[in-house]
């Protein structure tokens, strides 16, 4: 008899200090499918998320429900929702999203299966952890029937969440790049499941560890023997999958860290020794920490002194305070102001979001001398808006980040957005007419992505700190229900731990 698995996505990484709630439009301009089309979107050969990436989870997922289940599985498609990150779901959006789920998957029929593509970072006004509400709802609909879900390596694991999860599989990369593979992985793991060939049981260990950045990359020295012994465990059969995920530390949750996850076939034992292995492993790492960043002041110094590397090619100069890709709004002025003020003699391409300065600005005649404010609109106790000088030079749309417009403020060429700004690639100064090569200083609102894209231009990467919500330090500033590294000095993670899994009370881990 076929069986029938369904399949859908909610995703978005939250930013918890961002001002900037999150509403459907965002999903809607960012990538946004339902039944046949979502089917259509996943199917070989085509785009799954267009502007952003061919194939990531979903399509990975049916490609492996078409090879392993062939015309035993019947595939339903229901819907798929992507936002870039951001500020919290509004409460409206977390709702529209819990009761699309629960309606959806009643009006489905009978359900053998469930794959969800969701985050694991994922944030809402008000709510402590919105994606086990959403694993709860579904539970309550699929009873029995397993439900897979793929998510980030910075996804929170808890025990709400673990407790309506059959089958795990996080990304393995960091910059991401294996959506499709972790997709594929995961489909397979379900179809095997509903399909009686192999019986999943899992383990985990939740890690009293804060730590983000520049340590997690997944091919640096830090991480790498990890994920080489994650790959090595995989080898017995047994051994379905592997996750280890290093929490997004700018989200607020009581018992934000790393974890650690492993799906056996049918071998408890053996998973609880994984995940306790690949955690004593991860804890190991405490100790690597990331560098303190130089002051916006300190950066355009060290810029002015890269005389070769700017002949070369460019500067790339990370706005770390207000990263667009870790949910910073991207209208931070504090590096742009000293950019302006410091930075004389330094051709630089900057962006700023401001929908309002695109907007009034739209049908001004190119070649008109303007003075706008920019910035500091949507989290004004962060950063000041600042007055600013200049022609207009191009005018440009984009699907995601709307109007765009390119004001020449001498040896600034500003980027003003009308939404977030995306800057990240060469092409984000390319499409608006300004060439990377020409920039003694290209500045990235990118943790480490940029770093890829920009690896023929960039001849030095200087990150500079200024204060805002994607500052390295934010997480420091958050109260914990536990003591957790590197705020406290923890000398044992089995406490906390045995504590967030339901085992009994922390003892105390303070040394
Ligand atoms: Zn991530």
């Amino acid at each position: 008899m076929t069986k029938r698995v369904a399949y859908l996505r909610i995703s978005q990484e939250t930013n918890s200090f961002s001002p900037v709630l999150s509403t459907l439009e965002d999903f809607h301009r960012t990538h946004w499918a339902e039944g046949q089309e979502l089917a259509r979107i996943c199917g070989p050969r085509e785009v799954e998320a267009p502007g952003f990436m061919k194939n990531a989870e979903l399509s990975g997922f049916v490609k492996a429900a078409t090879k392993l289940g062939g015309d035993r599985i019947e595939l339903v498609p229901l819907f798929s929702a992507w936002a870039i990150p951001s500020g919290p779901l509004s409460q409206e959006t977390f709702a529209y999203f819990l009761d699309r789920l629960v309606r959806e998957l009643r009006d489905a029929g009978p359900l053998d299966g469930l794959m969800m593509s969701l985050h694991g970072a994922l944030g809402a006004e008000g709510v402590v952890d919105p994606e086990a509400d959403f694993l709860e709802a579904a539970r309550s609909v699929m009873g029995d029937a397993p439900i897979a879900v793929t998510l980030d390596l910075h996804g929170q694991l808890n025990a709400r969440k673990v407790d309506n999860i059959d089958i795990l599989a996080a990304y393995r990369t960091n910059p991401h790049r294996d959506h499709a593979q972790v997709g594929y992985r995961a489909g397979e793991m379900l179809i095997r499941t509903v399909l009686g060939e192999v019986r999943p049981t899992t383990a985990w260990r939740s890690l009293p560890l804060v730590l983000g950045g520049g340590t997690t990359i997944d091919f640096l020295p830090t991480m790498r023997p990890l994920f080489r012994r994650m790959k090595q465990l995989e080898r017995d059969p047994r051994v379905l999958y592997c996750s280890l995920f290093m929490c997004h530390i700018w989200n607020v949750n009581p018992e934000l860290g790393w974890s650690t996850h492993v799906v056996t076939d049918g071998d408890t034992a053996l998973a609880e020794a994984i995940a306790e292995e690949l955690a004593e492993l991860a804890w190991r790492v405490r100790h690597e920490q990331a560098p303190v960043f130089p002051t916006a002041t300190e950066a355009i110094a060290q810029a002015r002194t890269a005389r070769l590397a700017r002949r070369l090619g460019t500067v790339c100069m990370c706005d770390a305070s207000d990263i667009v890709s870790a949910g910073a709004a991207g209208e931070n002025t504090r590096l742009l102001r000293a950019l302006l003020e410091e930075g004389k003699g330094l051709l630089t391409y900057a962006p700023i979001r401001d929908a309002v300065v695109a907007d009034e600005h739209w049908d001004t005649p190119l070649g008109q001398t303007l003075t706008v404010t920019v910035g500091g609109r949507l989290h004004p106790e962060l950063n000041t808006p600042l007055i600013v000088r200049g022609t207009l030079i191009r005018r440009h749309t984009h699907p995601n980040m709307g109007r765009m417009l390119v004001l020449d403020l001498d040896h600034v060429k500003l980027v003003v957005t009308e939404h977030a700004p995306m800057a990240m690639k060469p092409s984000f100064y390319g499409m608006v007419g300004l060439n990377p090569w020409r920039a003694d200083v290209c500045v990235v609102k990118s943790l480490f992505p940029f770093r890829l894209y920009f690896l023929a231009h960039n001849r030095k990467t200087i990150y500079a700190r200024t204060r805002g919500v994607t500052d390295m330090d934010a997480v420091t500033r958050q109260a914990f229900d536990d003591p957790v590294h590197p705020t406290d000095h923890v000398t044992d993670w089995r406490p906390v731990d045995r504590k967030r899994r339901g085992m009994g009370s922390a003892a105390p881990a303070l040394g």
